[in-house]
């Protein structure tokens, strides 16, 4: 419980990305990726921070006011001692919703029953690569891990992403294993109305997804 976690910041904003968009919500954000997405908008997190220990990170999320907690990163699954800072932030106030955002690649299984998962299925043109086995960029048997109040995130750079994540949304009947499938545009690279436009067109179980933080001009 005292080891720290290293931090890279903790701040508050709007909740952008997600069925709780336009929540106030207090982020932790862990130090560390073992991805490198080709449109990454949190490079700064991939070193440095602080280190932190949980109780540290409880008074500051009681501090804030908020019953929204999200912890984020870099991919706050790679530190070991992230599913003890979940429960303890559960355990902070029981009106608290507690959200971890993961880039899909490690056992989501660790995560306590009642936080939020919001999932990211990497496209092809994150880069990172989407094989099998240790080291990749996906852990496939996290479909099968996700709790009914879990969301699925993909981030389409381009119309084959488009294509694709459509494909695994129908393949592996997503919508059936989770609250949300979301698709997120790549900042400058699809249009919103874009991917408003296939979205419709394709009568996908998906919703369009957009960085409403962002919108409102906060980080
Ligand atoms: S998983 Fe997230 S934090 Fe890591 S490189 Fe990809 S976009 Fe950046």
């Amino acid at each position: 419980m005292n080891d720290p976690l290293q931090i890279c910041e903790t701040f508050v904003s709007i909740q952008g990305e997600s069925t709780f968009a336009g929540r106030p919500c207090f982020f932790i954000r862990l130090t560390g990726c073992n991805l490198r997405c080709s449109y990454c908008d949190t490079t700064y997190a991939f070193d440095g921070g602080t280190p932190k220990t949980i109780p540290q990170l409880v008074d500051e999320f009681r501090a804030s006011g908020l019953t929204l907690v999200e912890v984020t990163g870099g991919e706050p699954l790679i530190q070991s001692g992230t599913p003890a800072l979940l429960k303890a932030l559960q355990a902070a106030r029981p009106d608290a919703v507690v959200l971890v955002e993961t880039n899909g690649s490690r056992d989501i299984s660790v995560i306590p029953p009642g936080v939020i998962a919001i999932m990211d299925i990497k496209c092809p043109a994150s880069g990172v690569g989407r094989t099998s086995g240790a080291g990749a960029a996906f852990d496939w048997q996290n479909l099968e891990r996700l709790r009914p109040q879990d969301e699925v995130k993909f981030v389409i750079s381009d119309r084959a992403d488009f294509d694709w994540a459509v494909r695994m949304v129908n393949e592996h009947a997503i919508a059936s294993k989770c609250q949300a499938v979301l698709f997120s545009p790549v900042s400058g690279r699809v249009e919103p109305v874009a991917l408003a436009q296939w979205l419709l067109a394709s009568r996908v179980s998906a919703r369009l997804n957009l960085q409403l933080h962002k919108l409102a001009g906060l980080r």
